[in-house]
């Protein structure tokens, strides 16, 4: 079986490991990794601050803490995303309003913000999904003309950039996960990035506890969110080779695309003008009258591993279970959930295996037109 995503753990990982492991820093609390992991991934995304957490979700539960959402305060988030960008939300006492999907980058469509707005309406959260970045300038647009914060989910696009900059630099915060299927993994965790030093020294606090002057006295209440000084070794490991991480994500879908266009059932990956796609996933929407479905059960008997795409916020049930959501329609995103799969998306995959992953695709496909 192909997997849809296999992470790479090389030599050096295992040597920076070792070596935090033989200093005996195992805990969150010390050892020279973690801040020279972010150092250096905020170096990478052309921020100044960085603070690693244990997860892609404790990162953007920071974030919603940092935006002071009050309950009932409303937070824009896209439809088709994870589960995990809500649950900060909701975490943080918010409601989440879904914002519908375009139909060619899968991303929130920008041209909805302005009509979701209301009084109550405290942040945005673009997710930068699949690799491709949101229209980020009108999305600040909206939020600097209504006074919103900005959280950058950018979980699935390390290294993606909007007109030449980096994600996770343009909004107020960005939030990254390192869990096992993502660009860089460090096996769990994530970061916070930003260019306030305000915000980056309260997320700091926020992640330890909100520890106080004296040591125990707490004024606010924080959590556990620290990374270990030994993920963050994995993670100073995989920044030497996330450059060509990258670009091996690029290939391989280049890959692809040049072998699925001439598909009449698939809509296909798109990188916009303004846009540095790095294809996290290589996602197709299942068009006209074959079955997604019948598609991955073939797949499946081939030896080809596939996901279905997220299904959308206005219909999770553990949100409509506490009105944490409202209630609204998003037909695109509803679509991809129901249309939509992703293909295996290694950065290690080879020309030969995308060739056969594609002609497996080419012949399921073929078999339904015919039936
Ligand atoms: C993976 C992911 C997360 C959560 O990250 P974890 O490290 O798994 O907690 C959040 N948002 C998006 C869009 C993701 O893909």
């Amino acid at each position: 079986m192909i997997p849809v995503h296999q992470p790479e753990i090389g030599d050096r990982e295992v040597e920076l490991v070792t070596q935090a492991l033989r200093a005996g820093d195992v805990s969150g609390s010390g050892g020279q990794f973690i801040g020279e992991f972010e150092r250096k991934f905020a170096a990478y995304c052309g921020v100044r601050h960085g603070v690693a957490t244990s997860s892609g979700s404790t990162a953007l539960h920071v974030a919603a803490l940092l935006a002071d959402i009050e309950p009932g305060d409303e937070v824009l988030v896209s439809a088709c995303t994870n589960i995990a960008s809500a649950n900060a939300v909701v975490c943080a006492g918010g409601t989440v309003v879904a914002i519908d999907s375009e139909p060619d980058t899968w991303n929130m469509d920008v041209t909805l913000l302005r009509q979701a707005v209301t009084p109550r309406t405290r942040a945005i959260m673009p997710v930068h999904i699949y690799g491709h970045p949101v229209d980020m300038d009108a999305v600040l647009e909206v939020a600097r003309a209504h006074g919103l914060f900005v959280i950058e989910d950018c979980a699935e696009a390390h290294g993606a950039e909007y007109r030449g900059r980096r994600v996770g630099s343009i909004g107020d915060v960005g939030c990254f996960s390192f869990y096992a299927n993502k660009v860089i993994t460090t096996g769990e965790g994530g970061m916070l990035v930003t260019d306030d030093q305000l915000l980056a020294d309260r997320a700091r606090s926020l992640r330890n506890l909100a520890f106080g002057q004296p040591r125990f006295l707490h004024r606010e209440v924080g959590f556990n969110y620290r990374m270990t000084n030994v993920q963050a070794a994995i993670g100073v490991a995989q920044m030497e080779r996330i450059d060509e991480i990258v670009e091996r994500k690029r290939q391989v879908a280049a890959w692809y695309t040049a072998r699925l266009r001439r598909l009449p059932e698939l809509r296909l990956p798109v990188e916009r003008d303004y846009a540095k796609n790095v294809y996290w996933m290589y996602g197709v929407v299942v068009d006209g009258d074959v079955s997604r479905d019948k598609l991955a059960a073939q797949l499946r008997l081939d030896g080809v591993d596939t996901r279905t795409m997220f299904c959308p916020l206005n219909w999770q049930p553990c949100l409509l279970d506490l009105d944490a959501v409202k209630p609204s329609q998003c037909h695109v995103a509803e679509y991809l959930w129901q249309q939509g799969l992703y293909l295996p998306s290694s950065a290690t995959l080879t020309e030969s295996e995308i060739d056969a992953i594609c002609e497996a695709v080419g012949s399921a496909l073929a078999v339904q037109r015919c039936a």
